[in-house]
């Protein structure tokens, strides 16, 4: 056995593992690999049998290139493992995913597509922090409200003129016409200064956004179902310049500093003095155009001292405390600074707008 034709070729040897292994795609063929090529019945072991027949010198020389040949398939074999290993792992992986349309039928697997919030909660979350932002505390109250809270209390009493100001919707709840969907989150300042008032808790300087409804028809300007943003400030030495500096405070703060705010004498049962407060028109920037009627002003909500009628009505000492209360439309909000043509536009939930925000 002393001819080197019958020795191993070490080259051919490792080549024709090299290329065995490549072909195995799974750890079980590798074992076989690594069985055929390096276990017992193995050339590589017939091999090492043959060693002791040569002479010292020759013995040598082989056995370090058959440990040669050993060392190098190890690492072949350990390293098509780590290979052959992670492939196995991640098609598991895969197989394991869950794949709801196949469990649950009706169900189309497409890209989902994030939504956000509406433009009308931005702006109310945006209004909420310019008043949070001036010392205001944001307050909640109900949507459905008795008549002595959504009128009586507010000095709108059954047959005064001034409830024609709101078409009001009516529940089929106790006595006839006494339980109302609020016409507006003016109720809400009610239930603020009661609780006022029970709890010791005056002064009160609160916010209170919240749905209302009217019975309008819809068009470019009205909702019968619209959100609207209350000030209640409660305290003493109140006075109307205090009513105006928040006006025109908040006016700049959500719409911009080339916006200003104006108040003009009018009329509501639960404020007196009262005022409609305007803003510098947002499309013509006070030069003038259609949407103002060419006066450069658009009106956005109603304001004024709180009544001392209101303020006896809860309990509230009227010679003591002083108030003043406003109020607008967040919907009305949105459509000036976004300049919408039709505030239906907010509720008719068609994305093409509704992404546009
Ligand atoms: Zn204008």
């Amino acid at each position: 056995m002393s001819d080197s034709s019958t020795m191993l070729d070490a080259v051919a040897y490792v080549a024709e593992a090299q290329a065995v292994l490549e072909a195995a795609t799974s750890l079980l063929s590798i074992d076989d690999v690594e069985s055929n090529f390096l276990g017992k019945k193995s050339g590589l072991a017939l091999a090492h049998r043959t060693l002791g027949q040569l002479d010292p010198e020759q013995r040598k020389t082989y056995g370090a290139v058959l440990y040669g040949i050993r060392q190098e398939l190890e690492g072949l074999i350990a390293g098509r493992r780590e290979v052959v290993a992670e492939i196995e792992r991640s098609a598991a992986l895969k197989a394991d995913q869950l794949d709801l349309t196949e469990v649950i039928p009706g169900l189309v697997s497409t890209v989902v597509r994030r939504g956000h919030q509406h433009l009308i909660s931005q702006t109310q979350a945006e209004l909420e922090d310019v008043f949070v932002g001036m010392g205001f505390t944001v307050a909640d109250g109900p949507e459905v409200e008795t008549d002595w809270f959504n009128f009586e209390a507010l000095n709108i009493p059954p047959a005064h003129p001034a409830r024609g100001m709101w078409d009001t919707f009516y529940l089929e709840l106790g006595d006839p016409e006494t339980v109302v969907l609020r016409t507006h989150t003016s109720p809400v300042q009610i239930h603020l200064m009661e609780e006022a008032v029970a709890q010791n808790a005056l002064p009160i300087h609160a916010v209170m956004p919240g749905r209302c409804f009217r019975r309008d028809t819809p068009d470019a300007r009205h909702l019968h179902t619209f959100h609207q943003i209350e000030g209640l400030v409660i305290d003493e030495a109140i006075a109307f310049t205090d009513l105006a500096g928040v006006i025109q405070t908040f006016t700049t703060a959500y719409f911009g500093p080339d916006i200003s705010s104006r108040l003009r004498p009018a009329f509501f049962p639960f404020t007196e003095p009262s005022a409609e407060f305007e803003i510098t028109c947002t499309i013509c920037h006070g030069g003038g155009c259609r949407t103002c009627s060419q006066t450069g002003w658009i009106e956005l909500g109603g304001c004024g001292m709180v009544d001392p009628a209101v303020l006896s009505a809860v309990g509230i000492d009227p010679e003591r405390y002083q108030g003043f209360a406003f109020g607008f439309g967040i919907d009305r909000c949105a459509q000036m600074r976004h300049q919408i043509a039709d505030m239906r536009a907010l509720v008719e939930n068609d994305l093409r707008f509704i992404e546009q925000f």
